[in-house]
């Protein structure tokens, strides 16, 4: 069963990340710091290297592939919710080597800032809290209706 819940515009933020920032750990301090518990998250720019995950369905664990070169990020979304009471970022990305071609994945730590433009979208509903869900083994929202 689909289930969704309505969110209520609470302003949009658009800024720029450090050089040398972590990216997902800058996008999910920029959260904490303005205390959004849940939200939409896109950006664009650059990275000077990157770690993203694969999860593997089979295993049920996350694969690590790191890339050891700058790429563009072609395009990164993502959510905010919360897990073990804090804001968390949820976020893939697809990113763009020299020669143009594109790859992607999960968003993990380790990925490193060159330059980056983001937006974050802020909502306000009844919060969306991630719980480990059973079938998939990855820690999705529990939603009950
Ligand atoms: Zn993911």
């Amino acid at each position: 069963m689909t289930r969704a819940r309505e969110m209520k515009d609470e302003g949009l933020y658009m800024g720029k990340l450090d050089h040398g920032a972590d990216l997902l750990e800058a996008l999910a301090a920029f959260c904490r710091d303005k205390e959004i518990r849940l939200g939409w998250v896109s950006a664009i720019g650059a990275v000077q290297r990157a770690r993203i995950s694969f999860y593997d369905q089979g295993t049920q664990q996350y694969q690590d592939v790191d890339l050891h070169q700058p790429m563009e990020i072609l395009n990164l979304t993502g959510n905010v919710s919360l897990r073990d009471g804090a804001p968390i970022v949820h976020a893939h990305v697809t990113l763009g080597d020299h020669l143009g071609r594109a790859t992607g994945g999960h968003l993990a730590k380790g990925t490193v800032v060159f330059a980056c433009e983001f937006t974050v979208r802020a909502f306000s509903s009844e919060d969306l809290v991630r719980g480990h869900d059973a079938v998939t083994g990855l820690p999705l929202w529990e939603m009950d209706g």
